[in-house]
């Protein structure tokens, strides 16, 4: 593998002039136009603290993404981020709804809040985040995809029904993500309620609340009566201070796509929960393998803003695509880099997607229809001649037997085709050709597409190749 200086430069963002001089001592007299070693590149970007990996498509991404850790004196406090976890029924969205009523003002756009996937509310000048779809199953999708947006847990449990399997559960997910979980009891407004069994039972789970001597805030609220909702509030930002949640904001933004969908007439719009650094209007940003350049941004007010800032979620639109809830957003240095990444990875999706669909071929036949994956053997003929064409349809099908049907799904005279490779890769078909062969492009999607293309002269090769390619597996005992 080897690299020009110039695209090197480019690549790890740095001046040709400065690898050209450290190329200068070691050893090495080069142009921007001069070709250089894997290995010397890797040499160089070392110097930098950049990493660069064997593969050159997976390295050219995370050169240019060039993702960095934050300096301890660049790092300021940040808002955090809280989810709503806890048994159905308990109150969760009731809760979500509470603590945004309770402090979104009549004059603050008209007192409407926008349903972005996550809000802010103010509590004396502090912020804290919700994320706005509570439960534990899309905190952990989210993990699972390598996203953690939480730093805080609500763990609600209805003070008349007490710790149900699935508060078992969210305490659980909290847990294995290592977040801190602050109890809200909830529904004391009803006659029934019981907050001290509630508080007994979470005990089971490692769950102490503070007033019995353990660590565990509990609060109790009322999410129908508003009640408690301020102390809540309170105890987040409590809980929070602890934590010492920071983040660089004067850096390229780096964020998490909370939702995201297509929007008729804005195009695709995503929620983003900015991490790190600050978003800005006209950045160029990657998510997944969308990519763009910011054209807008809506607050949880529904207000155009022109910058957030660590733990604001925002509505970002100007993405090429629609992003996955989960996918990591990242400003780049410019919207060609934003573009070259946003390839880079639909490529490496293609390859996957084919790498993961098996395809049939003569060799692994046997195996394919022992693993119960083929009981259909399809089969695309191409000739020199239409009598050879129906000759080989004929005798192939003859062959059929209990376990596997041989169909010939298409027969033509002339050269094998990228038509006729698309056909074999979508219906998951063989290619056999008489006389005639690939020509260049078919060849290459045949490659790219994993789609066996066997080329005979004589016809019953063909079909010997194929009796005993079955045969294999008819008779595994003998
Ligand atoms: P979720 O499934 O956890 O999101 O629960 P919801 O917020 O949908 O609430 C379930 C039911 O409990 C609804 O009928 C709510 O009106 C009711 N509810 C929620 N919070 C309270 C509360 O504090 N007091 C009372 N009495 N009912 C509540």
């Amino acid at each position: 593998e080897s690299i020009k200086v110039g695209e090197f430069a480019r690549l790890i963002n740095k001046p040709s002039s400065e690898i050209i001089k450290k190329l200068l001592f070691m050893g090495v007299m080069a142009t921007i136009n001069h070709e250089i070693t894997f290995e010397t590149a890797e040499k160089i970007a070392e110097e930098y603290n950049i990493i660069v990996d064997k593969e050159i498509k997976k390295e050219k991404e995370e050169i240019l993404i060039n993702d960095f850790e934050d300096d301890e004196e660049s790092l300021q406090v940040r808002p955090p981020v809280v989810t709503v976890m806890g048994h159905v029924d308990h109150g969760k969205t009731s809760l979500l709804d509470a603590i945004r009523h309770s402090k979104v003002t009549e004059t603050e756009a008209g007192g409407i809040t926008q349903h972005i996937g996550a809000y802010t509310v103010d509590i004396n000048g502090s912020k804290v985040t919700f994320l706005d779809t509570p439960g534990h199953e899309a905190f952990t999708a989210m993990r699972a995809r390598g996203a953690q947006a939480t730093d805080i847990a609500i763990l609600v449990v209805a003070a008349d029904d007490g710790v149900m399997p699935q508060t078992v559960e969210a305490i659980n997910h909290a847990k294995a993500a290592n977040v801190p979980i602050i109890v809200a009891i909830n529904k004391m407004d009803k006659p029934n309620a019981n907050p001290d069994r509630v508080k007994q039972e979470l005990t089971e789970y490692g769950l102490i609340a503070e007033d019995w001597g353990g660590d565990t805030v509990c609060v109790p609220v009322s999410a129908k009566s508003k009640i408690g909702i301020d102390n809540l509030l309170e105890m987040i930002l409590l809980v929070a201070e602890i934590q010492q949640l920071t983040a660089n904001p004067n850096r390229p933004a780096k964020g998490i796509i909370i939702e995201a969908k297509l929007d008729k007439g804005r195009g695709p719009v995503a929620t983003v929960l900015v991490q790190k650094g600050t978003l800005r209007i006209g950045d160029a940003i990657v998510a997944g393998v969308a990519y763009g350049k910011v054209r807008a941004m809506v607050d949880d007010k529904g207000r155009k803003v022109k910058e957030a800032g660590p733990s604001i979620p925002v509505e970002v639109l100007g993405l090429s695509e629609v992003p996955n809830a989960g996918d990591i957003l990242y400003c780049v240095s410019d919207d060609k880099t934003a573009r070259q990444i946003g390839e880079i990875r639909k490529n490496k999706e293609r390859q996957e997607h084919y790498a993961n669909t098996a395809k049939v071929s003569l060799e692994d036949l046997f195996s394919q229809i022992q693993s119960g994956k083929v009981k259909d053997l399809n089969i695309i003929v191409k000739a020199d001649v239409q009598g050879s064409v129906e000759a080989v349809k004929q005798s192939l099908e003859k062959i059929s037997n209990e376990e596997v049907r041989v169909n010939v799904i298409h027969g033509a005279v002339g050269a094998i085709t990228e038509t006729d490779v698309a056909l074999a890769a979508a219906s998951n078909a063989i290619i056999i050709g008489f006389n005639v062969r690939p020509d260049n492009m078919a060849r290459q999607a045949a490659d790219r597409e994993n789609v066996d293309v066997k080329t005979y002269r004589i016809i019953y090769e063909a079909i010997d190749d194929i009796t005993a390619a079955m045969k294999g597996m008819l008779d595994p005992e003998y």
